[in-house]
C-alpha cells in the first residue's frame, strides 16, 4: 500500500499520514497533521487552569506534547495513524501550594452526524 491519496484539507495528492475514521474519512498529508498539532498547541496555551488542590489561579504550565493516538488507542501495524483524538498533556504546578497535577486534552475532531 502506497499510502498516497488526496489530503482532505489541503487537495494535494501526496502521502498520508493520518486519517480521522469518519464518513467520509478525512485524511492528512504531513503538513496538514503537523498545522493540526499546532493548533491544539496554540488553543491549548490559551486555557486557563486552576490547582486542583487550593483553587489558585497561580499556575505554571510546562512540558506540554501533543501527539495523534499514541498513549489513547492502540491500532496496530497501519502505515498511517488511524486519528481517533488528538491530544495535548502538560504538567502543571501550584505556585502557591505546590501541587503537581496534569491535564489530558482529546480533540475528537468536530461531530460527523
Ligand atoms: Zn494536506
Ligand atoms: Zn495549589
Amino acid at each position: 500500500m502506497s499510502g498516497k491519496n488526496r489530503c482532505s484539507v489541503c487537495g494535494n495528492h501526496t502521502d498520508i499520514v493520518a486519517k480521522v475514521i469518519s464518513d467520509p474519512n478525512i485524511l492528512y498529508c504531513r503538513n496538514c497533521r503537523d498545522e493540526e498539532l499546532r493548533r491544539l498547541e496554540r488553543n491549548f496555551n490559551l486555557m486557563k487552569f486552576v490547582c486542583i488542590r487550593c483553587g489558585s489561579t497561580n499556575v505554571k504550565k510546562d512540558d506540554l506534547r501533543t501527539g495523534i493516538n499514541e498513549d489513547v488507542f492502540n491500532i496496530k501495524a497501519s502505515t498511517i495513524d488511524q486519528v481517533i483524538a488528538v491530544y495535548a498533556v502538560a504538567r502543571l504546578s501550584c505556585i502557591d501550594c505546590k501541587n503537581i497535577f496534569h491535564v489530558n486534552i482529546l480533540d475528537n475532531g468536530p461531530r460527523t452526524f
